[in-house]
């Protein structure tokens, strides 16, 4: 979806879509989504500055850093966004923006993607590191076999648990 500042009635106009998970299509190889995306906010423009606010709220399914098993989780957040033109970013940037200045992006002056607010605040939601519990034992390097559900026979580093525990009674000399 989206919003034509042209069509903009008195600078400003509420909007409210839901997607389905396939509409977004895949926008990233660690998350999916799951389930319709709701998102609901508003546009206000103000001479060359768009603010955009609203949320979004959907399920997701990212994999786990470890051993790559999909984790659900929840999204729901609050967005509030900056947009300046182009010429504008230009001529500010000298004076006070910088890289930092996060919220602000660049557009094109014409029009607002929802679509694109909708994926990016998805993957802000995310996790960068993602554990599918605390503990997650991984991968095997070698056989690749998902060590929390099995064991295999795969040389490893892994001390005797007697051992580590004489270990930690030492300072893990
Ligand atoms: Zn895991
Ligand atoms: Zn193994």
């Amino acid at each position: 979806m989206r919003i034509e500042l042209v069509n903009l009635e008195h600078g400003r106009a509420d909007f409210a879509h839901v997607y389905q998970p396939d509409e977004l299509g895949s926008f990233d190889e660690r998350v999916q989504i799951v389930a319709p995306v709701d998102v609901t906010g508003n546009v206000r423009l103000e001479r060359t500055e768009v603010f955009v606010n609203g949320h979004i709220e959907t399920r997701a399914q990212v994999e786990c850093d470890r051993c790559l098993q999909r984790v659900e989780m929840r999204v729901d957040a609050d967005f509030d966004l900056q947009y300046i033109t182009g010429t504008d970013y230009e001529s500010n940037a000298a004076a006070e923006l910088t890289e930092d200045d996060l919220s602000v992006a660049v557009f094109d002056g014409q029009a607002i993607d929802v679509d694109e607010i909708v994926k990016e605040q998805v993957l802000l939601a995310v996790p960068t590191r993602m554990l599918c519990r605390p503990d997650c034992k991984g991968i095997c390097p070698d056989c690749g076999i998902d060590k929390n559900t099995g064991d295999c026979a795969c040389a490893t580093d892994e001390v005797d648990p007697r051992w580590a525990a004489l270990k930690n009674l030492t300072g893990g000399k």
